[in-house]
Protein backbone atom coordinates (compact mmCIF):
# COMPACT_ATOMS: atom_id res chain seq x y z
CA UNK A 1 0.00 0.00 0.00
CA UNK A 2 1.38 3.24 -1.04
CA UNK A 3 0.98 6.27 0.94
CA UNK A 4 -0.12 9.14 -1.19
CA UNK A 5 -1.26 13.11 -0.46
CA UNK A 6 -2.22 14.05 2.65
CA UNK A 7 -5.78 15.26 2.60
CA UNK A 8 -6.22 16.97 5.51
CA UNK A 9 -4.52 17.23 8.71
CA UNK A 10 -6.63 17.65 12.07
CA UNK A 11 -5.35 18.81 15.45
CA UNK A 12 -4.12 14.95 16.44
CA UNK A 13 -3.68 13.25 13.08
CA UNK A 14 -2.76 13.45 9.59
CA UNK A 15 -4.68 11.98 7.10
CA UNK A 16 -3.48 10.33 3.76
CA UNK A 17 -4.78 9.09 0.19
CA UNK A 18 -3.42 5.94 -0.84
CA UNK A 19 -3.18 4.14 -4.23
CA UNK A 20 -6.11 1.99 -3.23
CA UNK A 21 -9.28 4.17 -3.69
CA UNK A 22 -11.45 2.42 -0.89
CA UNK A 23 -8.70 3.49 2.13
CA UNK A 24 -6.66 5.93 3.77
CA UNK A 25 -4.00 6.32 6.20
CA UNK A 26 -3.76 7.93 9.36
CA UNK A 27 -0.71 9.07 10.90
CA UNK A 28 -1.05 10.34 14.63
CA UNK A 29 0.89 13.30 15.93
CA UNK A 30 1.93 14.08 19.28
CA UNK A 31 0.30 17.75 19.25
CA UNK A 32 -1.92 18.42 21.93
CA UNK A 33 -4.58 20.92 21.91
CA UNK A 34 -7.21 21.35 24.80
CA UNK A 35 -10.34 23.95 25.33
CA UNK A 36 -10.83 24.14 21.18
CA UNK A 37 -7.49 24.61 20.08
CA UNK A 38 -6.77 27.59 22.58
CA UNK A 39 -4.21 25.24 24.90
CA UNK A 40 -1.53 23.98 23.19
CA UNK A 41 1.05 21.19 23.88
CA UNK A 42 2.92 17.85 23.10
CA UNK A 43 2.33 14.82 24.89
CA UNK A 44 5.58 12.98 23.78
CA UNK A 45 4.64 9.76 22.40
CA UNK A 46 0.99 10.09 22.73
CA UNK A 47 1.04 9.64 18.40
CA UNK A 48 2.29 5.91 19.10
CA UNK A 49 0.13 5.29 21.71
CA UNK A 50 -3.28 6.05 20.94
CA UNK A 51 -2.62 4.35 17.57
CA UNK A 52 -2.18 1.41 19.29
CA UNK A 53 -4.82 1.94 22.22
CA UNK A 54 -7.55 2.87 19.54
CA UNK A 55 -6.45 -0.78 17.20
CA UNK A 56 -6.68 -2.71 20.40
CA UNK A 57 -10.01 -1.60 20.85
CA UNK A 58 -11.51 -1.40 17.91
CA UNK A 59 -10.37 -5.06 17.04
CA UNK A 60 -12.25 -5.80 20.48
CA UNK A 61 -15.11 -3.97 19.30
CA UNK A 62 -15.07 -5.58 16.01
CA UNK A 63 -15.08 -8.43 17.62
CA UNK A 64 -18.28 -7.98 19.45
CA UNK A 65 -19.92 -7.23 16.14
CA UNK A 66 -19.49 -3.50 15.74
CA UNK A 67 -18.38 -2.50 12.12
CA UNK A 68 -14.92 -0.19 12.35
CA UNK A 69 -13.08 1.95 9.91
CA UNK A 70 -10.38 -0.28 10.82
CA UNK A 71 -7.87 -2.39 8.31
CA UNK A 72 -4.25 -2.85 9.35
CA UNK A 73 -2.07 -1.28 12.05
CA UNK A 74 0.45 -0.20 9.30
CA UNK A 75 3.30 1.14 11.90
CA UNK A 76 3.86 2.50 15.16
CA UNK A 77 1.96 5.81 14.28
CA UNK A 78 0.19 4.62 10.89
CA UNK A 79 -3.18 2.64 10.77
CA UNK A 80 -4.53 1.58 6.77
CA UNK A 81 -8.90 2.61 7.55
CA UNK A 82 -11.71 2.04 5.24
CA UNK A 83 -12.56 5.44 3.44
CA UNK A 84 -15.56 7.33 4.79
CA UNK A 85 -17.50 10.37 4.99
CA UNK A 86 -17.42 11.52 8.42
CA UNK A 87 -21.47 12.27 10.01
CA UNK A 88 -20.55 15.40 11.22
CA UNK A 89 -21.27 14.75 15.18
CA UNK A 90 -19.02 14.02 17.73
CA UNK A 91 -21.32 11.45 20.01
CA UNK A 92 -20.57 11.33 23.77
CA UNK A 93 -21.31 8.88 26.03
CA UNK A 94 -21.59 9.18 29.85
CA UNK A 95 -21.43 7.21 32.69
CA UNK A 96 -20.31 9.09 35.20
CA UNK A 97 -20.42 13.45 35.61
CA UNK A 98 -17.69 14.84 35.00
CA UNK A 99 -16.10 17.82 32.26
CA UNK A 100 -18.64 19.77 30.69
CA UNK A 101 -22.16 18.06 31.83
CA UNK A 102 -20.52 18.66 35.29
CA UNK A 103 -20.21 22.57 35.05
CA UNK A 104 -23.53 22.67 32.56
CA UNK A 105 -26.12 21.12 35.42
CA UNK A 106 -23.72 21.73 38.76
CA UNK A 107 -23.10 18.37 39.74
CA UNK A 108 -19.32 17.36 41.31
CA UNK A 109 -17.29 15.55 38.91
CA UNK A 110 -17.95 11.93 40.27
CA UNK A 111 -21.52 11.38 40.35
CA UNK A 112 -22.63 7.98 39.06
CA UNK A 113 -25.48 8.90 36.65
CA UNK A 114 -28.62 6.03 37.22
CA UNK A 115 -28.26 5.49 33.56
CA UNK A 116 -26.08 6.40 30.74
CA UNK A 117 -26.17 9.92 29.02
CA UNK A 118 -26.09 10.43 25.22
CA UNK A 119 -25.07 13.45 23.77
CA UNK A 120 -24.24 15.02 20.32
CA UNK A 121 -22.40 18.12 19.02
CA UNK A 122 -22.66 19.80 15.48
CA UNK A 123 -18.61 19.26 14.49
CA UNK A 124 -17.83 22.28 14.08
CA UNK A 125 -14.64 23.83 15.42
CA UNK A 126 -15.47 27.51 14.76
CA UNK A 127 -18.55 26.99 16.64
CA UNK A 128 -16.30 25.27 19.21
CA UNK A 129 -18.77 21.97 18.58
CA UNK A 130 -22.55 22.97 19.94
CA UNK A 131 -24.34 20.82 21.65
CA UNK A 132 -27.49 20.06 19.75
CA UNK A 133 -30.50 17.13 19.75
CA UNK A 134 -31.84 14.64 17.72
CA UNK A 135 -34.56 17.23 16.19
CA UNK A 136 -31.39 19.82 15.29
CA UNK A 137 -29.88 16.56 13.76
CA UNK A 138 -32.80 15.47 11.60
CA UNK A 139 -33.69 18.94 10.66
CA UNK A 140 -30.49 19.62 9.58
CA UNK A 141 -30.27 15.95 7.70
CA UNK A 142 -26.49 15.73 9.31
CA UNK A 143 -27.71 12.09 10.02
CA UNK A 144 -30.77 9.80 8.94
CA UNK A 145 -33.45 8.85 11.12
CA UNK A 146 -32.29 5.21 10.38
CA UNK A 147 -28.39 6.42 10.98
CA UNK A 148 -29.28 8.29 13.88
CA UNK A 149 -31.11 4.69 15.61
CA UNK A 150 -27.80 2.83 14.30
CA UNK A 151 -25.15 5.21 16.05
CA UNK A 152 -27.34 5.52 19.13
CA UNK A 153 -27.60 1.59 19.13
CA UNK A 154 -23.87 0.91 18.32
CA UNK A 155 -22.98 3.93 20.91
CA UNK A 156 -24.69 2.38 23.88
CA UNK A 157 -23.48 -0.87 23.05
CA UNK A 158 -20.25 -0.05 22.84
CA UNK A 159 -20.17 1.75 26.17
CA UNK A 160 -21.70 -1.72 27.62
CA UNK A 161 -18.40 -3.61 25.91
CA UNK A 162 -15.86 -0.84 26.69
CA UNK A 163 -16.93 -0.54 30.05
CA UNK A 164 -16.64 -4.57 30.70
CA UNK A 165 -13.29 -4.58 29.30
CA UNK A 166 -11.56 -2.06 31.01
CA UNK A 167 -13.18 -2.61 34.68
CA UNK A 168 -11.37 -5.97 34.40
CA UNK A 169 -8.49 -3.86 33.83
CA UNK A 170 -9.29 -1.75 36.63
CA UNK A 171 -10.48 1.36 34.88
CA UNK A 172 -13.33 2.86 35.04
CA UNK A 173 -14.87 4.51 31.88
CA UNK A 174 -16.02 7.96 32.60
CA UNK A 175 -17.36 8.98 29.63
CA UNK A 176 -16.00 8.93 25.82
CA UNK A 177 -16.65 10.44 22.31
CA UNK A 178 -17.00 9.00 19.72
CA UNK A 179 -17.64 9.20 15.15
CA UNK A 180 -18.74 7.36 13.18
CA UNK A 181 -18.75 7.32 9.36
CA UNK A 182 -20.19 5.89 6.28
CA UNK A 183 -18.28 3.84 3.56
CA UNK A 184 -18.91 4.43 -0.03
CA UNK A 185 -21.29 1.15 0.08
CA UNK A 186 -23.12 3.33 2.76
CA UNK A 187 -22.41 1.16 5.66
CA UNK A 188 -22.06 2.83 9.16
CA UNK A 189 -18.82 2.10 10.67
CA UNK A 190 -17.03 3.54 13.73
CA UNK A 191 -14.50 5.78 12.90
CA UNK A 192 -11.89 8.29 14.35
CA UNK A 193 -10.16 7.30 17.45
CA UNK A 194 -10.66 5.97 21.08
CA UNK A 195 -7.92 6.46 22.80
CA UNK A 196 -6.99 9.01 26.18
CA UNK A 197 -7.04 11.49 24.21
CA UNK A 198 -11.01 10.97 23.70
CA UNK A 199 -12.12 9.08 26.85
CA UNK A 200 -11.95 9.77 30.71
CA UNK A 201 -10.19 6.84 31.83
CA UNK A 202 -10.29 6.62 35.77
CA UNK A 203 -7.75 4.33 37.87
CA UNK A 204 -10.97 2.02 40.14
CA UNK A 205 -8.48 1.71 42.92
CA UNK A 206 -7.00 4.92 42.95
CA UNK A 207 -9.13 7.14 41.17
CA UNK A 208 -6.20 8.80 39.18
CA UNK A 209 -6.89 10.33 36.17
CA UNK A 210 -5.39 8.66 33.34
CA UNK A 211 -6.53 10.51 30.42
CA UNK A 212 -6.15 13.96 28.75
CA UNK A 213 -7.06 15.57 31.88
CA UNK A 214 -3.75 15.45 33.17
CA UNK A 215 -2.38 17.55 30.22
CA UNK A 216 -6.01 19.98 30.26
CA UNK A 217 -5.68 20.66 33.90
CA UNK A 218 -1.93 20.70 34.19
CA UNK A 219 -1.87 17.46 36.40
CA UNK A 220 1.52 16.56 35.52
CA UNK A 221 2.57 12.64 34.85
CA UNK A 222 0.61 12.77 31.48
CA UNK A 223 3.13 10.74 28.98
CA UNK A 224 3.07 8.45 32.37
CA UNK A 225 -0.96 8.29 32.42
CA UNK A 226 -1.21 7.40 28.37
CA UNK A 227 1.50 4.70 29.01
CA UNK A 228 -0.01 3.03 31.65
CA UNK A 229 -3.18 2.94 29.44
CA UNK A 230 -1.56 0.67 27.18
CA UNK A 231 0.37 -1.32 29.25
CA UNK A 232 -2.82 -2.20 30.71
CA UNK A 233 -4.72 -3.33 27.22
CA UNK A 234 -1.50 -5.14 26.59
CA UNK A 235 -1.73 -7.15 29.91
CA UNK A 236 1.84 -5.69 30.54
N1 LIG B 1 -14.30 14.79 23.97
C1 LIG B 1 -13.49 14.66 22.84
N2 LIG B 1 -13.46 15.67 21.94
C2 LIG B 1 -14.16 16.81 22.07
C3 LIG B 1 -14.98 16.95 23.23
C4 LIG B 1 -15.01 15.92 24.14
O1 LIG B 1 -12.85 13.63 22.66
O2 LIG B 1 -14.09 17.70 21.19
C5 LIG B 1 -14.35 13.70 24.96
C6 LIG B 1 -13.64 14.06 26.26
O3 LIG B 1 -12.30 13.60 26.25
C7 LIG B 1 -14.45 13.34 27.30
C8 LIG B 1 -15.86 13.29 26.70
O4 LIG B 1 -15.70 13.48 25.31
O5 LIG B 1 -13.99 12.01 27.45
C9 LIG B 1 -16.79 14.33 27.28
O6 LIG B 1 -16.19 15.59 27.18
P1 LIG B 1 -16.88 16.88 27.82
O7 LIG B 1 -18.13 17.19 27.09
O8 LIG B 1 -16.95 16.72 29.29
O9 LIG B 1 -15.93 18.07 27.41
P2 LIG B 1 -14.55 18.58 28.02
O10 LIG B 1 -14.71 18.64 29.49
O11 LIG B 1 -13.56 17.58 27.55
O12 LIG B 1 -14.41 19.91 27.36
Amino acid sequence: MQKLEQLYEGKAKKVYATDDPRYYIVDYKDDATAFNGEKKGTIVGKGAINNRVTNHLMQILAKEGIPTHFVKELSDRETLVKKVTIVPLEVIVRNIVAGSLSKRIGVAEGHKLQRTVLEFSYKDDDLGDPLVNEYHILAMGWASEQELKQITDYALRINEILRAYLADLNIDLIDFKLEFGKTPEGELVLADEISPDTCRFWDSRTGKKLDKDRFRRDLGDVEDAYQEILDRLLGR
